[in-house]
């Protein structure tokens, strides 16, 4: 007689998701969570702020996108169909949220001696690579701002023949005042303290929150990034970009807009502003952010030395598996803290997970157990529960330690057939689906290629002359030609394949 297993039907995405519920999601705009519910049949538009492209995305901008990562996934997880937005804001972003300072793709520009459009080109590349090393499932569309200005001229005309517009000596404004509902995502009083109200702010503003649609090109000086419009010769305002891209491949209505806290109050609100002043209709029904990382207890800053990228991490040996499950351990909602030490034991903690992987593949054992059985159904249905209510990671990883643990003693007391740990397995790789952390590749025997051990010797030559800027180099090829990771210890060099595949 067959011992009587986990039916394959429940142990499943559908199975689990059945026994779990639905999935739950803070919406920032009524601030309460609210069961996803798509505007039609399986399907979710969902659009995200992407990086502004004249720098490396620091670890702070990576954890958003982590954060948009899982969410596709639960809600993919959940059987719905996701339709993922990302927008490359190459144009238009100024240093000041006041509509003043200066366009930071220029910034860019002068500080390597590059065009605006050089400095897009490399710094989108080099951000869609670190998005691939997380293992972040890319966005259907990635759409850029310059390739969208006509949609953005007509959108700045639909505004204008509302009576939403007035031109000022530097740019066509958005009147905030003719709004009805003005700021109500970040709950903002209008005639209040603005956040976009500065000293410094343009003295033609009718209102201090009234932002920038089209911004002239500076008299007497060429832009290497301009346009012509029916204003005059300039660029797009940078929150424009976002409601003409997000529009035209989701409809005027959509389902989730999400991107990180700091974008409430100005460039979400002006957004809405824009977009429901243009449709007439609602924008986006669901908002949803994720809080701000900061690092060793202070803001990232270049000053201070802390403007932490994917590099910086990997440089010192680290997986960016291990940054992926740092930034898992706390719930998107709330702050946090980057430190070394967490991410030493980040590292430590995804380590037994892969161990754990590996063990339960080669495990024989010809007794079975209900009680095993029924363990493993129990935490598939906890683990998505968790994940389920709005995204509760830590909850979930503590479900999977606590699977780990379980599983273990029961191994230990010869209670799990050979059948049954393939059976947590698949459950690993269940959950894999949503935490993204390539646990599959656990169980891939690594061989180092010739050319590989070459360079590695070619680097401990390096080093031990001192030239570690070549040493570093050589470890970035090792990392991105053959996905091989090294780490330095006092017993010398160790290598092991990294969890992304090489790019
Ligand atoms: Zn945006």
């Amino acid at each position: 007689m067959r011992p009587m297993g986990v039916r394959s039907a429940t142990l499943s995405a559908p199975g689990l998701v059945h026994k779990a519920g639905p999935v739950r999601i803070f919406n920032t705009l009524t601030r309460r969570k609210e069961v996803v519910k798509p505007l039609k049949d399986k399907r979710l538009g969902m659009y995200a702020c992407g990086l502004t492209v004249y720098d490396f995305a620091h670890i702070g901008n990576l954890r958003t996108y982590v954060f948009e990562d899982v969410l596709r996934r639960v809600l993919e997880f959940n059987g719905f169909k996701v339709k993922h937005v990302m927008n490359i804001t190459d144009v238009g972003h100024l240093t000041s949220d006041a509509d003043t300072g200066e366009d930071k793709m220029e910034l860019g520009a002068r500080r390597e001696r590059k065009t605006a459009w050089e400095i897009s080109e490399r710094y989108a590349k080099l951000f869609l690579q670190d998005e691939a090393m997380l293992n972040i499932e890319k966005p259907q569309i990635i759409p850029k701002a310059t390739d969208h200005i006509g949609e953005m001229i007509k959108l700045i005309r639909l505004l204008e023949k509302k009576g939403y517009t007035y031109v000022t000596d530097d740019g066509v404004y958005f009147d905030t005042s003719k709004s009805r509902g003005y700021g109500k995502l970040a709950r903002l009083k209008l005639g209040g303290m603005m956040p976009g109200a500065r000293i410094e702010a343009n003295p033609q503003k009718r209102n201090p929150s009234d932002f920038a649609l089209w911004k002239f090109s500076p008299k007497g000086s060429k832009r290497d990034m301009e346009w012509n419009s029916p204003w005059g010769v300039g660029f797009p305002g940078w929150h424009l970009e976002c409601s003409a891209m997000s529009m035209k491949y989701l409809g005027k209505t959509f389902d989730i807009h999400c991107g990180g806290i700091d974008h409430i109050p100005i460039h979400h609100t002006n957004e809405i502003a824009q977009s429901e002043g243009a449709t007439g209709k609602k924008f986006v029904n669901y908002w949803v952010h994720a809080a701000h990382l900061i690092v060793e207890g202070k803001r990232m800053a270049k000053s201070l030395g802390n403007f932490y990228t994917l590099s910086t991490i990997t440089d010192k040996g680290y997986d960016p598996m291990s940054l992926r499950f740092f930034y898992l351990q706390a719930h998107y909602r709330r702050e946090l803290n980057f430190t070394y030490e967490a991410l030493d034991a980040a590292r430590n903690a995804i380590e037994s997970v892969q161990e754990f992987v590996r063990k339960l593949n080669e495990h024989e054992g010809p007794k079975s157990d209900t009680r095993v059985q029924a363990m493993i159904l129990h935490t598939g249905v906890r683990f998505v529960k968790a994940m389920n209510d709005d995204l509760d990671t830590p909850e979930a990883l503590a479900v999977l330690f606590r699977f780990i643990g379980e599983m273990n003693r029961f191994m230990d007391e010869d209670l799990v057939s050979k059948a049954d740990a393939k059976t947590a397995l698949k459950l690993m790789f269940l959950f894999d689906r949503i935490l993204g952390l390539n646990l599959k590749r656990s169980l891939e025997k690594a061989v180092l290629p010739e050319r590989a051990k070459e360079l590695i010797e070619e680097r401990e030559r390096a080093r031990k002359i001192g030239d570690y800027a070549h040493a570093d180099a050589i470890r970035r090829r090792l990392r991105d030609e053959f996905g091989v990771a090294l780490e330095d210890t006092p017993q010398g060099v160790k290598w092991k394949k990294s969890q992304v595949p090489a790019s």
